[in-house]
This record gives structure tokens, C-alpha cells and sequence, in this order.
């Protein structure tokens, strides 16, 4: 039914890559610095509209200055489950369309049957169901290729192209980076658009946290970290559930003096209120806030009696594991 759905959207114009393919970190360091080419776009968040009816939508758009325009990008949040979140990719010059981890295929069906479109690809982040529920279904409908790690073959659902970490991907002319961010699971990957300063991270990175570690140790997670920070600052960070409300409450326990935090802890709090999504964050935001991404902090170290010796790993696996228990 229509009126269960709520759909939330958000776009993002940018350029289409017609350069070099850039390199990842881990493949080649002194490449790394042509990231930043990709970055200078300017990214402006500002509301469209916000229409009742049958269906809640909200709109949310950012747009990519990067000159040379010659194509867009549309993101589109899909709320799914309880939440969850997917996000459908619009490529406005050819008409392509593709989906990130579509937990089921309903909601994403009602959105493509509303504009009418049809569905080339699915990409997963990881494996797990609430991240590829919706995978046969919209094979099954759209004929749509479904794209993964080639470390989950076995576990992602209908998957048709796999890839290794570093491969750069085309979606419709915009070049996608597959970089391996292991940790929460040990096939996980996250999608990189250079081009649009996006990425997807499914649940690695969340806004305020990252994801459990349940098949990973907190070296990975750390290591996993470290690569999606090392991408610009400005990149928008699209993560696979709206968990920030909550993640803010455990952040502000650990870290109550961080005056960053206190402030995006106000607008995450009357964004929540509005049920308006917190995403995407941007990586400077979760630089500044995110306890997972801040193992230096004297603040949080305090809080939970982390010693000063410990590395940032151990001090990243006593912040998790208070958070699991929190
Ligand atoms: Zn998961």
C-alpha cells in the first residue's frame, strides 16, 4: 500500500567522470592526491519541498558545483524496514537506474512504478539480509545485474558481476571505486563516486558510529576507517541505516564537552523530530563527532578509562564494546 511507505529523497547533480581512473590508497599511495580533483565541488544542502498525501515525501537536495557539467547524478533515500535505508541512483542522461541495498523490494518497486522506470542494477554493500532482501525480487522484475564483493559470491543473493577491492566500476559514465572496508562483515565493501563526492557505506560507517564487529576485529574496522577518511573531507556519507538519533545519545555520553557534537546532537534531534533522515553526513562532520573516528580523544579515553598507552585499535574496541552495551 502506498500510504505505509515513506519515502524520503534527496539528489545529487554531478559531473560525469570522463578522466583517468583514480587509484585507491591501498593501490597507490602517491595517486591518492588526485581525490582531491574530485572534491572541489561545492556541496549545498537545501530543502525543495515537502508534500503529504498518500505517501509522505520529503525532499532534500544537494547540488555538485564541480564545472564541466555535462550529466547528473539523482540519490534518492528509499527508507526500508524499520530503518533502513536505500538509495536509488539516477543517471539523468541515459535514464539508468540502480539501487544500493535494497533490504526489500517493495518500496523500491513503488518508487520506480511511480516515475515510471525501469531497473539495471543492484549493489550490494555486505551481505546480510536487511541489506539484500530485496535482491530476487527486483531481479526477477526488472531483469536488473546484481553487483558485490567478490569475497560474498556465496552469500549475496543473485549476484552477477563481482568485484575486488580497488576496482573501478562504471554506473552510466560515473566511475565507481570498490574499496573492501572489512569488519563488521569480512566480504564488506563500500561504493565510492568520485565523481559525486558520495559514498556508500552500508554498515561501516555510520553517522555517529560504526558497524558491529561481527565478523571482524577491531583492527579491520580501524583499517576500514581509516581508508573511507582518507577520501576528502566534503565526501557525503551515505550509510545504511537512520541510526544517529541513537547514536548521538552514546556519543554525547562518552564525549559531553565536544562542542561540535553538542551542536549536530540539536539538529540531528529536531531533524529526527520532523522525521526528516540525518543522511548523508559529510566526513568532516563525522571527523569532528564520531567517537569511532576520534580513538585520540582525551575526552572519550577519560570516559572509559582507556589507558593512554592503548593503540587506537584498542581504545576502537572498548568505545564498540561500550556501545554494544549501552
Ligand atoms: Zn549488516
Amino acid at each position: 500500500m502506498l500510504s505505509r511507505v515513506s519515502s524520503l529523497m534527496a539528489s545529487i547533480h554531478c559531473s560525469k567522470v570522463t578522466r583517468q581512473p583514480l587509484m585507491l590508497p591501498n593501490m597507490r599511495k602517491n595517486s591518492f592526491g588526485k581525490h582531491l580533483l574530485y572534491g572541489l565541488g561545492t556541496l549545498v544542502l537545501r530543502p525543495i519541498k515537502l508534500l503529504r498525501g498518500g505517501t509522505q515525501l520529503l525532499g532534500v537536495s544537494h547540488f555538485c558545483s564541480i564545472s564541466n557539467i555535462d550529466s547528473s547524478l539523482h540519490i534518492e533515500l528509499v527508507p526500508c524496514l524499520r530503518d533502513n535505508y536505500a538509495y536509488l541512483l539516477h543517471d539523468l542522461d541515459t535514464g539508468t537506474v540502480g539501487v544500493i541495498d535494497p533490504a526489500e523490494a517493495f518500496p523500491v518497486i513503488n518508487v520506480l512504478t511511480q516515475r515510471n522506470q525501469n531497473l539495471t542494477y543492484i549493489l550490494n554493500t555486505h551481505h546480510h539480509y536487511d541489506h539484500t532482501g530485496g535482491n530476487m525480487e527486483l531481479k526477477e522484475t526488472y531483469g536488473a545485474k546484481v553487483i558485490g564483493s567478490r569475497k560474498d559470491r556465496d552469500r549475496i543473493p543473485g549476484i552477477d558481476i563481482a568485484l575486488d577491492d580497488g576496482d573501478a566500476w562504471m554506473f552510466a559514465g560515473h566511475q565507481v571505486l570498490v574499496m573492501e572496508t572489512p569488519g563488521h562483515t569480512k566480504g564488506h565493501v563500500s561504493f565510492y563516486f568520485p565523481g559525486c563526492g558520495a559514498i556508500f557505506t552500508g554498515d561501516t560507517l555510520f553517522s555517529l558510529s560504526c558497524g558491529k564487529l561481527f565478523e571482524g576485529n577491531p583492527e579491520q574496522m580501524l583499517s576500514s576507517l581509516q581508508k573511507i577518511m582518507s577520501l576528502p573531507d566534503n565526501t557525503n556519507v551515505y550509510c545504511g541505516h537512520e541510526y544517529t538519533l541513537s547514536n548521538s545519545k552514546f556519543a554525547l555520553s562518552i564525549e559531553p564537552k565536544n562542542e561540535d557534537l553538542l551542536k549536530y546532537a540539536a539538529e540531528i534531534s529536531q531533524l529526527r523530530g520532523k522525521n526528516l533522515p540525518t543522511i548523508p553526513t559529510t566526513l568532516k562532520r563525522e571527523k569532528l563527532c564520531n567517537p569511532f573516528l576520534r580513538t585520540y580523544s582525551e575526552e572519550i579515553r577519560h570516559s572509559l578509562n582507556i589507558p593512554t598507552t592503548a593503540t587506537d585499535a584498542e581504545a576502537l574496541g572498548i568505545i564498540r564494546q561500550a556501545k554494544d552495551n549501552f
